[in-house]
């Protein structure tokens, strides 16, 4: 079928989508195609990477019509992707774990929606494009994420595509987890650059792209992990400290951690030099470097409420004018006290006239002017 028609076509964008416009892929005889058997481009072998193509090869009599005849076609707005590692990579490599969960687990659920199509990631090659389709081409390597992707030819609405650089297996581990990484810390925490950063669970797939993304940010990146072949992965993706805590104890350990190097065995952000998670948190926002005074305020002698209060006021979080405000709701601020300024917390609690006379009241009672 190599001869004639647009399987020719999509054999020779399915191969130099993966590997490069160099070198010959494969030369036709009177309907039959052969690859050449040695090493095609650079050191990627066509037979590995083509294993049916490369069984029809060895058989002369068969037309690749024979064993693959499918009929490529895509609707409107939708485009149809051959996928090249989907099923087979995953089978041979390691599921991801949401590919396998497709219900919340009632029976209900599974009931309503059998028969399904198994596997949620893919990377391929565009075979066919709608007519409404006009920012993608037939050959693009692309990626999905979409319930199904375990077959090998899938039809999906275009906004699903994701055109990528090239149809490698790689591009599937990077869909889900690679984003769930990228967007936790880009988005969500906001990573900079000369920090430290602490990775839990750091050598699953989600974790392995987080120790490396924070590296490449330029952080130092503490990464915990249980079982030693998976810190010796972890030390492989350049993890300045690997917590290994099947090995070692996490909360009584103290960890090497001196934000340049990590010769010296302490960790200069708590004054004891041992490692807690709230001096890492102090670390990592260090506007919140003021101590809270936890033990005036959450004292079984006061009162819950005023407790709760005084916790509100102390981190400025009490609901007074100026934070409605603040979350958008149009309202005129005023103090109802004094009638002169716009009320916040550092207002009633202290500058308004009422309360100051109340402060002085009780200092004076207790001898301080
Ligand atoms: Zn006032």
């Amino acid at each position: 079928m190599c001869s004639k028609g647009y399987e020719d076509k999509l054999w020779k964008t399915i191969i130099v989508g993966k590997f490069g416009d160099k070198g010959g892929w494969c030369f036709v005889v009177i309907g039959l195609t052969k690859f050449k058997y040695d090493n095609w481009y650079a050191d990627f072998a066509l037979k590995d990477h083509f294993l049916d193509l490369f069984s029809i090869n060895q058989n002369e009599e068969i037309l690749v019509a024979d064993s693959w005849y499918v009929e490529v076609f895509a609707k409107q707005d939708d485009v149809t992707l051959l996928c090249l590692c989907g099923l087979e990579d995953q089978k041979e490599k390691e599921v991801n774990f949401s590919s396998g969960r497709y219900f919340g687990g009632n029976d209900k659920d599974l009931g309503s929606r059998l028969p399904f199509d198994a596997g949620f990631e893919a990377v391929g090659i565009i075979a066919a494009v709608g007519d409404s389709v006009n920012d993608l081409k037939i050959g693009t390597p692309a990626a999905v994420m979409i319930f199904g992707s375990y077959a090998e030819f899938m039809m999906v609405p275009s906004k699903h595509i994701l055109p990528v650089a090239r149809p490698d297996p790689e591009v599937v581990a990077m869909l889900t987890s690679g984003l769930t990484a990228s967007i936790a810390l880009e988005k969500a925490v906001q990573m900079e650059s000369g920090k430290v950063v602490l990775v839990t669970a750091a050598a699953g797939g989600t974790g392995q792209f987080a120790v490396q993304l924070a590296k490449l940010a330029g952080n130092t990146v503490i990464a915990t992990c249980g079982g030693k072949e998976k810190a010796m992965l972890l030390r492989d993706l350049g993890v300045d400290r690997v917590i290994d805590y099947k090995a070692e104890d996490i909360k009584t350990r103290r960890v090497m951690a001196k934000e340049d190097s990590f010769k010296e065995k302490k960790w200069t952000k708590s004054k004891d030099g041992r490692f807690s998670v709230k001096s890492l948190c102090k670390a990592l926002d260090p506007e919140r470097q003021g101590d809270f005074p936890a033990r005036v305020i959450w004292n079984s002698m006061v009162p819950p409420r005023v407790s709760f209060f005084a916790w509100e006021a102390t981190w400025k979080k009490v609901l007074t004018l100026d934070q409605i405000q603040r979350r958008g709701c149009p309202l005129a601020n005023g103090c109802y006290l004094c009638l002169l300024e716009e009320k916040s917390i550092d207002h009633i609690r202290l500058h308004c006239e009422l309360p100051r006379s109340l402060w002085n009241l009780s200092f004076s009672l207790f001898g301080v002017s």
